[in-house]
C-alpha cells in the first residue's frame, strides 16, 4: 500500500517534470502555428490579392487589416499570460481577523491546521510550501508553489492561470477564437479549390501551407470555442475550474456576487481596459480581489 503510494507520487512527479520540460516547446508550437497561418494568409493569398484590383483588392485589404489587428491583440494577451506571475502568497501571510465579532486570533496555540476563523471557512495550510493558504489559493504541483485563485496549470502558456493573469488568459481565448475564425473563413474559398477539377494556381509549397493553415485554424477555432463557453459560465458564477470540481458538494457558492460584479472582479471596473490584457491603476488600487487575497462573499451567506 505504502509502496504503491510512493510509486504513484513518483509517477506524478515525473509527469509534472515532463510538463515543465514541455514548456518552451509549447511556445515554439504556438509561434509555429502563427507562422504557418501568417504565411498562408498574408504572403500566399491575401497579400498578392491586394494588387488584383477592384473588389478583390478591397476584400484583401479588409482581411489583412483585421488579421493583423487581431494578431497583435492575440500575441499581446498570450505573452501577458506567459510572463505575468499568476499570484504568489506574500511571505508570512495571515488571515484577517474579524475584529467586530471579537474573535480571537485563531492561530494562537494551534498547529495552523484546520483552524477556523469563520464557521464557514477553514484556514488551510500548505505542507509543501510551509505557509498558510489564503482563500481560493491552491498548490500547483507543476510550478511547485501555491498560486492565488488558481484556475489551472496551462501547458499552452507554460504557466499557471491564477488571480493576476486570468483576464489575460480569457482575452487570449477570445482573440484566438476571433483570429482562427477569420482565418478559417478567409481560407475557405482557397481550400475549396483543392477539390475542384480545374488547374489549381500556386506552388506545391504554398498549396500545402494553405491546406495546413486551414485545417489547424478550424481545429483551434472549434476547441477554443468550447473553452470560451466554459470559462464564460465560470466567470458568470465567480468560480475557478478547480472550484467547479470541488463545488459539486456545496450547492451554495459564497463568492457569487451576481453576474456584473463577478465580471468586474476579473475584468476590472474601467470599461476602457476590458479588451486589453491590463488593468487601470485605479482598479488595481481599489480592488483587493485583483491581488487574489481578499474575496468579498455574498452578504446573505453567513445568515443562511
Ligand atoms: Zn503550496
Ligand atoms: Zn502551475
Amino acid at each position: 500500500m505504502h509502496r504503491s503510494g510512493a510509486t504513484m507520487a513518483w509517477n506524478v512527479f515525473k509527469f509534472c517534470t515532463a510538463l515543465r520540460g514541455l514548456g518552451s516547446i509549447m511556445i515554439l508550437l504556438v509561434l509555429g502555428v502563427v507562422g504557418v497561418t501568417y504565411y498562408a494568409v498574408v504572403l500566399t493569398n491575401y497579400g498578392p490579392a491586394l494588387y488584383a484590383g477592384g473588389l478583390d483588392s478591397l476584400v484583401a485589404l479588409a482581411v489583412l487589416i483585421l488579421f493583423h489587428s487581431l494578431l497583435v491583440m492575440l500575441l499581446w494577451s498570450y505573452f501577458s499570460v506567459v510572463f505575468t506571475d499568476p499570484g504568489s502568497v506574500p511571505p508570512n501571510w495571515k488571515p484577517m481577523i474579524d475584529e467586530e465579532r471579537g474573535e480571537a486570533d485563531p492561530l494562537v496555540g494551534t498547529e495552523f491546521s484546520n483552524v477556523l476563523s469563520d464557521p464557514n471557512q477553514r484556514v488551510r495550510y500548505c505542507r509543501k510550501c510551509n505557509q498558510l493558504k489564503p482563500p481560493r489559493c491552491h498548490h500547483c504541483s507543476v510550478c511547485g508553489r501555491c498560486v492565488l485563485k488558481m484556475d489551472h496549470h496551462c501547458v499552452w502558456v507554460v504557466n499557471c492561470v491564477g488571480a493576476l493573469n486570468y483576464k489575460c488568459f480569457l482575452l487570449f481565448l477570445f482573440y484566438t477564437f476571433l483570429e482562427t475564425t477569420l482565418v478559417t473563413a478567409s481560407l475557405l474559398p482557397h481550400f475549396i479549390t483543392f477539390f475542384s477539377d480545374g488547374e489549381i494556381p500556386g506552388t506545391p509549397g504554398s498549396l500545402a501551407t494553405t491546406f495546413l493553415a486551414f485545417v489547424l485554424n478550424l481545429a483551434f477555432a472549434l476547441s477554443v470555442l468550447g473553452f470560451l463557453i466554459m470559462h464564460i459560465s465560470l466567470v458568470a458564477a465567480n468560480t475557478t475550474t478547480i472550484e467547479a470540481y470541488e463545488k459539486k458538494t456545496t450547492p451554495k457558492w459564497r463568492y457569487d456576487l451576481g453576474r456584473r460584479k463577478n465580471f468586474e472582479q476579473v475584468f476590472g471596473m474601467d470599461k476602457k481596459y476590458w479588451f486589453i490584457p491590463a488593468y487601470s491603476d485605479e482598479d488595481i488600487r481599489k480592488m483587493p480581489a485583483l491581488q487574489g487575497l481578499d474575496y468579498p462573499s455574498k452578504p446573505d451567506f453567513d445568515s443562511q
